[in-house]
């Protein structure tokens, strides 16, 4: 009953949880027609996540950097099954997935356990919070589409706030006050795009505050993009010393209250600084179903900071499985950049296998004939022999990670990029690289539809500014 899965007794079951970075790069590149293909994930779309702190300000509406997942899946030869769900729990030894509907709107049924044959584990990872206190309450993350929705609402109200009548000078610097924590790329993103808001367009809307709005970026480390070669950093530091943005290094958030930010300073001192919102941008932490996985594979999975695979992406321990992007622990670093290259190498490595067990089905079937007719018999020897040949050329080959660089926004219409060349690297920095970091991410957009949506949004703001109408 209800939607049936695109089954084929003859072809193995392939079920991919997630629709990120990984997941989408896999089902672009896969061959459908391998396979009976299952999707599943609680988002029924993709999101580009690095201009996710550009729609926190409004600068990108929320629509222009998302795709329906079903936007791929329609084009491919073969039915795919898009399921809009959460997969709750993972059972390798009998090679299974349950998964839930914990949308609002629920049917008679909502819960659901299939069997898989081979399984690509994308679901990616959720913020770390450390179990600071306060987090989870008071901050926002910066990692879902609908964080920097909040984000953006947050903003507005703690400006509309500031500007109702009678507001002490007190609360009104209060409420100005944005605390970033985390000098991550995503914090510096977040801090260089904001001050763009407040340059661009709050001076004009609100002039009697956009002169008192703070921005304090605090990170526990001596600095900030530890990724980052040194002369981006400065660049970094410098640009928003010039952008008034604070940076506070060797600074830990221990608490976040409602109306502050509890600091442990260089010097061990405790802080306690008034703020009308913390974003929340500390890094990322596993799952609880990647967590669950884990235990049920303790002699294998025994990396706190994820799952680990071998060098085919094949997940220890377990059979069929294969996990790749942020939700496990390799050498690379949780990057969109890894994920679709890992997403795609595994869509090779698929069909290979598809190849691999077709050609052993067959094989089996030759066994199993019974012919007495010596040439018939020879011509099913050939045959066999032919097959082995083909199945001993059908070796996967190791991932291979080909780093294209690292690029970011920081604000003032500068971006920063360590680009590979020549078996060296070049850093650069300044508004030639912003020409660069937009173009390098309107055409890593999947789609025809997104690079027009995000293009026509950089205009609309160009000519009318970023819009402060609060939803
Ligand atoms: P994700 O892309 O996070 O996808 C995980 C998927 O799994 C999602 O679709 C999710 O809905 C789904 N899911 C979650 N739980 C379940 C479940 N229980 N069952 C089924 N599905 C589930 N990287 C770069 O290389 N360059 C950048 O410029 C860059 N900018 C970034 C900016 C921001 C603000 C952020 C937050 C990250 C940025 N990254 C960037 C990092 C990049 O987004 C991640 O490394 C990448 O998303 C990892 O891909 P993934 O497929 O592992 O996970
Ligand atoms: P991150 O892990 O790179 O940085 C988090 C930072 O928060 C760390 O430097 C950590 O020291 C700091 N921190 C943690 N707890 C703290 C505390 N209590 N007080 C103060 N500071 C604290 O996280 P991210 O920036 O979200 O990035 C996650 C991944 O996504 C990384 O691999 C990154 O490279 C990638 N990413 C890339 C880009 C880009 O290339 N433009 C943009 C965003 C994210």
């Amino acid at each position: 009953p209800g939607t049936q899965l695109p089954f084929d007794p003859e072809k193995k079951t392939l079920v991919v949880l997630g629709s990120g970075w990984g997941a989408t790069s896999l089902l672009t590149t896969l061959d459908t027609t391998d396979y009976n293909v299952v999707v599943i994930s609680p988002k029924n779309f993709f999101l580009f996540t690095p201009l996710l702190p550009s729609v926190a300000v409004g600068t990108l509406n929320s629509r222009s950097i998302i795709q329906p997942t079903r936007y791929i899946t329609r084009h491919k030869a073969r039915t795919v099954s898009v399921i809009e769900a959460e997969a709750t729990d993972v059972d390798p030894e009998n090679k299974t997935v349950t998964f839930i509907d914990n949308s609002e709107i629920k049917g008679a049924t909502s819960s659901r356990t299939i069997q898989y044959d081979y399984l690509v584990y994308a679901v990616g990872a959720e913020t770390q919070t450390f179990n600071i206190p306060g987090v989870k309450e008071h901050a926002v993350f910066m990692k879902e589409l609908h964080d920097a929705e909040r984000f953006q609402r947050g903003f507005m109200d703690c400006v509309e706030t500031a500007a109702f009548p009678g507001q002490s000078p007190e609360e009104i610097d209060r409420l100005l006050h944005m605390v970033v924590v985390g000098g991550g790329p995503t914090g510096v993103e977040v801090s260089g795009e904001l001050h763009d808001f407040l340059e661009d367009d709050l001076k004009h809307w609100y002039p009697e505050l956009a002169g008192r709005i703070r921005i304090t970026l605090v990170e526990a480390l001596p600095s900030v993009l530890p990724m980052f070669s040194r002369q981006l950093i400065d660049y970094t530091e410098s640009t928003f010393k010039e952008s008034k943005i604070d940076i506070l290094t060797k600074t830990m958030v221990k608490e976040v209250k409602e109306k502050s930010v509890v600091l442990q300073m260089p010097d061990k001192s405790i802080k306690e600084v008034p703020c009308g919102l913390v974003v929340w941008a500390a890094g990322n932490k596993g799952r609880k179903i990647t967590q669950d996985l884990m235990a049920k594979l303790p002699e294998t999975q025994t990396n706190r900071r994820g799952l680990t695979v071998d060098d085919h992406l094949r997940l220890k321990g377990a059979d069929g499985v294969f996990a790749i992007g942020d939700c496990t622990a390799t050498s690379y670093a949780p990057t969109a950049q890894v994920a679709s290259q890992q997403g795609a190498y595994l869509a090779r490595v698929l069909h290979q296998l598809a190849k691999k067990d077709s050609i052993e089905q067959r094989l089996k079937k030759l066994e199993e004939i019974q012919v007495e007719d010596p040439a018939e018999k020879e011509k099913l020897e050939k045959e066999a022999k032919l097959l082995q040949s083909q199945l001993a050329k059908v070796k996967p080959r190791a991932f291979q990670y080909s780093h294209q660089g690292s690029l970011a926004y920081i604000g003032s219409e500068r971006a920063i990029a360590d680009l590979p060349f020549m078996n060296g690297n070049v850093a650069t920095g300044g508004v030639a690289t912003y020409l660069f970091w937009r173009s390098a991410y309107l055409s890593t957009l999947f789609s025809l539809r997104n690079r027009t949506l995000v293009a026509t949004d950089w205009l609309k703001v160009r000519l009318f500014g970023r819009d402060v109408s609060r939803e």
